[in-house]
Protein backbone atom coordinates (compact mmCIF):
# COMPACT_ATOMS: atom_id res chain seq x y z
CA UNK A 1 0.00 0.00 0.00
CA UNK A 2 2.85 2.76 -1.29
CA UNK A 3 0.17 5.25 -1.62
CA UNK A 4 -1.18 5.02 1.74
CA UNK A 5 2.89 5.38 3.14
CA UNK A 6 3.30 8.17 0.95
CA UNK A 7 0.51 10.12 1.96
CA UNK A 8 1.50 9.43 5.60
CA UNK A 9 4.91 10.66 5.16
CA UNK A 10 3.90 13.94 3.51
CA UNK A 11 1.55 14.72 6.28
CA UNK A 12 4.06 14.29 9.23
CA UNK A 13 6.89 15.76 7.10
CA UNK A 14 5.24 18.85 6.32
CA UNK A 15 3.92 18.78 9.86
CA UNK A 16 0.25 19.08 8.77
CA UNK A 17 -0.50 16.11 11.63
CA UNK A 18 1.48 14.80 14.57
CA UNK A 19 0.44 11.14 14.19
CA UNK A 20 -1.23 9.14 11.70
CA UNK A 21 -3.45 6.22 12.83
CA UNK A 22 -3.67 3.46 10.97
CA UNK A 23 -2.52 -0.42 10.78
CA UNK A 24 0.48 -2.31 11.04
CA UNK A 25 1.61 -6.26 10.96
CA UNK A 26 2.09 -6.83 15.30
CA UNK A 27 2.98 -10.41 16.46
CA UNK A 28 -0.51 -11.95 16.09
CA UNK A 29 -2.21 -10.71 12.87
CA UNK A 30 -2.99 -6.44 12.22
CA UNK A 31 -2.76 -4.15 15.14
CA UNK A 32 -3.53 -0.28 15.30
CA UNK A 33 -0.21 1.67 14.62
CA UNK A 34 0.43 4.85 16.07
CA UNK A 35 2.87 6.66 13.69
CA UNK A 36 4.25 10.34 14.54
CA UNK A 37 7.99 9.68 12.84
CA UNK A 38 8.16 9.57 9.24
CA UNK A 39 11.01 6.71 9.45
CA UNK A 40 8.06 4.38 10.78
CA UNK A 41 5.62 5.18 7.96
CA UNK A 42 6.93 2.22 5.99
CA UNK A 43 5.26 -0.05 8.76
CA UNK A 44 1.56 1.13 7.70
CA UNK A 45 -0.56 -1.43 5.69
CA UNK A 46 -4.22 -1.95 4.68
CA UNK A 47 -5.46 -5.63 3.98
CA UNK A 48 -8.98 -7.88 4.40
CA UNK A 49 -7.32 -7.91 8.03
CA UNK A 50 -8.07 -4.19 9.14
CA UNK A 51 -11.21 -4.71 10.61
CA UNK A 52 -10.93 -2.54 13.63
CA UNK A 53 -13.03 0.67 13.59
CA UNK A 54 -9.81 2.57 14.74
CA UNK A 55 -12.42 6.11 14.78
CA UNK A 56 -12.40 5.00 18.76
CA UNK A 57 -9.49 7.12 19.01
CA UNK A 58 -10.57 9.36 18.62
CA UNK A 59 -12.67 9.84 21.03
CA UNK A 60 -12.19 12.26 24.29
CA UNK A 61 -11.76 9.36 26.57
CA UNK A 62 -8.57 8.13 24.69
CA UNK A 63 -6.63 10.86 26.76
CA UNK A 64 -3.14 8.80 26.33
CA UNK A 65 -3.86 10.27 22.59
CA UNK A 66 -4.62 14.27 23.55
CA UNK A 67 -0.98 15.28 23.27
CA UNK A 68 -1.36 14.46 19.96
CA UNK A 69 -3.04 17.93 18.66
CA UNK A 70 -3.26 17.07 14.92
CA UNK A 71 -4.41 13.64 13.64
CA UNK A 72 -4.79 11.58 10.22
CA UNK A 73 -6.54 8.17 10.55
CA UNK A 74 -6.42 5.53 8.10
CA UNK A 75 -10.75 5.15 7.71
CA UNK A 76 -12.29 2.47 5.85
CA UNK A 77 -15.51 4.08 4.24
CA UNK A 78 -17.70 2.68 6.69
CA UNK A 79 -15.45 4.32 9.59
CA UNK A 80 -16.19 7.49 8.30
CA UNK A 81 -19.65 7.07 9.52
CA UNK A 82 -18.00 7.43 13.31
CA UNK A 83 -16.16 10.12 12.28
CA UNK A 84 -19.71 11.87 11.08
CA UNK A 85 -20.75 10.47 14.58
CA UNK A 86 -18.56 12.24 17.03
CA UNK A 87 -18.67 15.79 14.52
CA UNK A 88 -22.11 15.46 14.99
CA UNK A 89 -22.23 15.05 19.09
CA UNK A 90 -19.84 17.88 19.27
CA UNK A 91 -16.68 15.51 20.38
CA UNK A 92 -14.36 16.32 17.24
CA UNK A 93 -14.39 19.09 15.11
CA UNK A 94 -14.08 18.01 10.95
CA UNK A 95 -11.50 20.29 10.39
CA UNK A 96 -9.12 18.47 13.31
CA UNK A 97 -8.59 15.41 11.23
CA UNK A 98 -7.39 14.31 7.66
CA UNK A 99 -9.06 11.56 6.68
CA UNK A 100 -7.18 8.82 4.52
CA UNK A 101 -9.58 6.31 3.01
CA UNK A 102 -8.46 3.19 1.82
CA UNK A 103 -10.63 1.59 -1.20
CA UNK A 104 -11.88 -1.16 0.20
CA UNK A 105 -12.94 -4.84 -0.56
CA UNK A 106 -14.39 -5.82 2.52
CA UNK A 107 -12.68 -7.11 5.68
CA UNK A 108 -12.82 -10.53 7.62
CA UNK A 109 -13.95 -10.62 11.12
CA UNK A 110 -10.37 -12.06 12.55
CA UNK A 111 -7.79 -9.63 12.63
CA UNK A 112 -5.38 -11.80 14.17
CA UNK A 113 -4.13 -13.99 10.43
CA UNK A 114 -0.79 -13.68 9.91
CA UNK A 115 -1.58 -12.92 6.68
CA UNK A 116 -4.62 -12.05 4.35
CA UNK A 117 -7.24 -14.69 3.27
CA UNK A 118 -9.35 -14.93 0.58
CA UNK A 119 -12.62 -13.59 2.55
CA UNK A 120 -15.53 -16.48 2.89
CA UNK A 121 -19.07 -16.34 3.70
CA UNK A 122 -18.52 -17.24 7.11
CA UNK A 123 -15.25 -15.49 7.46
CA UNK A 124 -16.46 -11.80 6.61
CA UNK A 125 -17.77 -9.07 8.94
CA UNK A 126 -20.82 -8.92 8.37
CA UNK A 127 -21.33 -5.13 8.11
CA UNK A 128 -19.60 -5.75 4.42
CA UNK A 129 -23.03 -7.11 3.72
CA UNK A 130 -24.40 -5.02 0.40
CA UNK A 131 -21.90 -2.16 1.49
CA UNK A 132 -22.44 0.96 -0.42
CA UNK A 133 -19.18 3.10 0.73
CA UNK A 134 -16.36 1.04 -0.26
CA UNK A 135 -14.86 3.31 -2.67
CA UNK A 136 -15.24 6.63 -0.94
CA UNK A 137 -14.49 9.86 -2.54
CA UNK A 138 -11.90 12.55 -1.99
CA UNK A 139 -13.31 16.33 -1.78
CA UNK A 140 -12.62 18.63 -4.69
CA UNK A 141 -12.56 21.95 -5.53
CA UNK A 142 -16.13 21.98 -6.61
CA UNK A 143 -17.64 20.19 -3.64
CA UNK A 144 -19.49 22.94 -1.09
CA UNK A 145 -18.03 23.35 2.58
CA UNK A 146 -20.52 21.17 4.09
CA UNK A 147 -20.36 18.96 1.40
CA UNK A 148 -17.11 18.26 2.04
CA UNK A 149 -17.32 17.38 5.77
CA UNK A 150 -18.92 14.05 4.43
CA UNK A 151 -15.65 12.89 2.37
CA UNK A 152 -12.30 11.98 2.61
CA UNK A 153 -9.38 14.00 2.71
CA UNK A 154 -7.00 11.45 0.33
CA UNK A 155 -8.49 8.61 -1.11
CA UNK A 156 -5.73 5.49 -1.69
CA UNK A 157 -5.63 2.23 -2.74
CA UNK A 158 -7.02 -0.24 -6.58
CA UNK A 159 -10.52 -0.38 -6.87
CA UNK A 160 -10.77 -3.79 -4.93
CA UNK A 161 -13.77 -6.60 -6.05
CA UNK A 162 -17.10 -6.70 -3.66
CA UNK A 163 -16.41 -8.75 -0.78
CA UNK A 164 -19.18 -12.19 -0.83
CA UNK A 165 -22.36 -11.11 1.21
CA UNK A 166 -22.00 -12.94 4.83
CA UNK A 167 -25.01 -14.37 6.42
CA UNK A 168 -28.31 -12.77 6.74
CA UNK A 169 -28.44 -10.63 9.81
CA UNK A 170 -31.90 -9.43 9.43
CA UNK A 171 -32.86 -13.40 9.26
CA UNK A 172 -31.32 -14.01 12.73
CA UNK A 173 -33.10 -10.86 14.18
CA UNK A 174 -36.56 -11.88 12.22
CA UNK A 175 -36.46 -14.82 13.70
CA UNK A 176 -36.13 -13.32 17.92
CA UNK A 177 -39.21 -11.08 16.95
CA UNK A 178 -40.97 -14.43 15.78
CA UNK A 179 -40.84 -15.92 19.50
CA UNK A 180 -42.96 -15.30 22.22
CA UNK A 181 -42.24 -12.54 24.78
CA UNK A 182 -40.85 -15.05 26.90
CA UNK A 183 -38.53 -16.74 24.89
CA UNK A 184 -37.00 -14.00 24.09
CA UNK A 185 -36.55 -13.05 27.44
CA UNK A 186 -34.90 -16.67 27.93
CA UNK A 187 -32.86 -16.18 24.85
CA UNK A 188 -31.31 -13.09 26.16
CA UNK A 189 -30.96 -14.06 29.59
CA UNK A 190 -29.15 -17.10 28.38
CA UNK A 191 -26.82 -14.84 26.43
CA UNK A 192 -26.09 -12.34 29.16
CA UNK A 193 -25.42 -15.00 31.81
CA UNK A 194 -22.46 -15.61 29.95
CA UNK A 195 -21.00 -12.09 30.23
CA UNK A 196 -18.17 -11.63 32.16
CA UNK A 197 -18.47 -7.80 32.54
CA UNK A 198 -15.01 -6.99 31.03
CA UNK A 199 -16.48 -4.30 28.89
CA UNK A 200 -14.29 -4.58 25.87
CA UNK A 201 -17.40 -4.10 24.06
CA UNK A 202 -17.37 -0.40 25.61
CA UNK A 203 -14.26 0.26 25.09
CA UNK A 204 -13.86 -0.38 20.97
CA UNK A 205 -17.12 1.51 20.59
CA UNK A 206 -16.50 4.53 18.54
CA UNK A 207 -19.74 5.86 20.13
CA UNK A 208 -19.47 5.02 23.75
CA UNK A 209 -17.62 8.21 24.29
CA UNK A 210 -18.63 9.00 27.89
CA UNK A 211 -14.96 9.87 30.06
CA UNK A 212 -16.66 8.36 33.14
CA UNK A 213 -19.52 5.57 32.31
CA UNK A 214 -22.24 5.24 34.13
CA UNK A 215 -21.32 1.58 34.48
CA UNK A 216 -18.39 2.49 36.35
CA UNK A 217 -20.01 5.01 39.24
CA UNK A 218 -20.70 3.63 42.54
CA UNK A 219 -21.60 6.93 44.58
CA UNK A 220 -24.59 6.44 43.74
CA UNK A 221 -24.43 2.84 42.03
CA UNK A 222 -26.56 2.13 39.21
CA UNK A 223 -25.49 -0.92 37.75
CA UNK A 224 -24.35 -3.79 39.77
CA UNK A 225 -20.57 -4.23 38.68
CA UNK A 226 -20.15 -7.52 39.60
CA UNK A 227 -20.92 -10.46 36.69
CA UNK A 228 -24.40 -11.34 37.80
CA UNK A 229 -27.37 -12.34 35.54
CA UNK A 230 -29.18 -9.09 37.03
CA UNK A 231 -26.57 -6.26 36.51
CA UNK A 232 -25.53 -8.04 33.03
CA UNK A 233 -29.21 -7.41 31.55
CA UNK A 234 -28.80 -4.13 32.95
CA UNK A 235 -25.41 -3.13 31.67
CA UNK A 236 -26.51 -4.26 28.27
CA UNK A 237 -29.77 -3.30 27.98
CA UNK A 238 -28.48 0.32 29.13
CA UNK A 239 -25.29 0.32 26.55
CA UNK A 240 -28.04 -0.21 24.19
CA UNK A 241 -30.58 2.18 25.15
CA UNK A 242 -27.63 4.94 24.26
CA UNK A 243 -26.54 3.68 21.18
CA UNK A 244 -30.20 3.79 19.91
CA UNK A 245 -30.00 5.90 16.36
CA UNK A 246 -26.22 6.83 17.11
CA UNK A 247 -24.84 2.99 17.00
CA UNK A 248 -22.59 3.30 13.52
CA UNK A 249 -23.10 -0.29 12.98
CA UNK A 250 -19.49 -1.28 13.21
CA UNK A 251 -19.91 -4.46 14.83
CA UNK A 252 -16.84 -3.97 16.26
CA UNK A 253 -18.59 -4.49 20.35
CA UNK A 254 -19.21 -8.35 19.14
CA UNK A 255 -16.22 -8.76 17.44
CA UNK A 256 -14.56 -7.69 20.68
CA UNK A 257 -17.05 -10.09 22.89
CA UNK A 258 -14.56 -12.64 24.63
CA UNK A 259 -17.86 -14.80 25.37
CA UNK A 260 -19.39 -14.35 21.63
CA UNK A 261 -22.43 -12.82 22.99
CA UNK A 262 -24.65 -12.16 19.67
CA UNK A 263 -24.19 -7.91 20.27
CA UNK A 264 -25.08 -7.36 16.65
CA UNK A 265 -28.43 -8.69 16.97
CA UNK A 266 -29.46 -6.01 19.23
CA UNK A 267 -27.45 -3.18 17.93
CA UNK A 268 -29.63 -4.11 14.27
CA UNK A 269 -33.09 -4.55 16.21
CA UNK A 270 -32.03 -1.10 17.37
CA UNK A 271 -31.37 -0.05 14.05
CA UNK A 272 -34.74 -1.22 13.01
CA UNK A 273 -36.58 0.38 15.32
CA UNK A 274 -34.74 3.76 14.72
CA UNK A 275 -35.57 3.10 11.57
CA UNK A 276 -39.03 2.36 12.06
CA UNK A 277 -39.90 5.10 14.59
CA UNK A 278 -37.48 7.89 13.42
CA UNK A 279 -36.84 7.42 9.90
CA UNK A 280 -33.60 7.78 10.18
CA UNK A 281 -30.79 5.75 9.59
CA UNK A 282 -27.58 6.07 10.45
CA UNK A 283 -25.59 9.20 8.28
CA UNK A 284 -21.70 9.72 7.23
CA UNK A 285 -23.41 13.19 7.33
CA UNK A 286 -22.78 14.86 10.44
CA UNK A 287 -25.34 17.91 9.62
CA UNK A 288 -28.20 15.43 9.78
CA UNK A 289 -29.35 15.28 13.55
CA UNK A 290 -29.76 12.21 15.24
CA UNK A 291 -33.78 11.56 16.68
CA UNK A 292 -31.92 11.36 19.94
CA UNK A 293 -30.42 14.95 19.94
CA UNK A 294 -33.60 16.11 18.58
CA UNK A 295 -37.44 16.71 19.58
CA UNK A 296 -40.09 16.96 17.45
CA UNK A 297 -43.60 17.18 18.21
CA UNK A 298 -44.74 14.42 15.86
CA UNK A 299 -42.91 11.61 17.35
CA UNK A 300 -44.84 8.82 18.48
CA UNK A 301 -45.04 8.87 22.32
CA UNK A 302 -48.24 6.23 22.90
CA UNK A 303 -45.67 4.33 25.02
CA UNK A 304 -45.85 7.54 27.65
CA UNK A 305 -48.71 6.41 29.67
S1 LIG B 1 -18.52 -2.22 5.26
FE1 LIG B 1 -17.74 -1.60 3.25
S2 LIG B 1 -16.11 -0.13 3.65
FE2 LIG B 1 -16.54 -1.20 5.56
S3 LIG B 1 -15.06 -2.88 5.65
FE3 LIG B 1 -16.92 -3.70 4.69
S4 LIG B 1 -16.69 -3.41 2.47
FE4 LIG B 1 -15.13 -2.13 3.52
S1 LIG C 1 -21.77 -1.77 16.45
FE1 LIG C 1 -21.19 -1.83 18.62
S2 LIG C 1 -19.13 -0.92 18.67
FE2 LIG C 1 -20.03 -0.33 16.70
S3 LIG C 1 -20.99 1.67 17.09
FE3 LIG C 1 -22.57 0.10 17.41
S4 LIG C 1 -22.55 -0.31 19.61
FE4 LIG C 1 -20.60 0.72 19.09
S1 LIG D 1 -17.56 -7.59 25.80
FE1 LIG D 1 -19.02 -9.29 26.15
S2 LIG D 1 -18.38 -10.14 28.11
FE2 LIG D 1 -17.40 -8.15 27.98
S3 LIG D 1 -18.88 -6.73 29.00
FE3 LIG D 1 -19.35 -6.71 26.81
S4 LIG D 1 -20.99 -8.25 26.57
FE4 LIG D 1 -19.97 -8.65 28.54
Amino acid sequence: MQQLIEVARQLLTDKVVDVVIGYEQGAFGVRPAFISDVASCAQLIFDNRCVHNLVSYLSPRRTHLAHFQRKAIVAKGCDIRAIAALVREGQLKREQIIIIAPRCGGVGRNASLNKPQQLEVNTVAPRCANCTVREPRAASAKDTAEHKEILADYVVGEVQAPPPIAVDRDARINALDAMSIQERWQYWQGELERCIRCHACREVCPTCFCVQCLADKTQPQWIESSPHARGNLMWQFNRMMHQAGRCVDCGECERACPVGIPLSLLVGKMAKVVKERFDYQVSSDPTVPTPIGTYNQEDKQEFIL
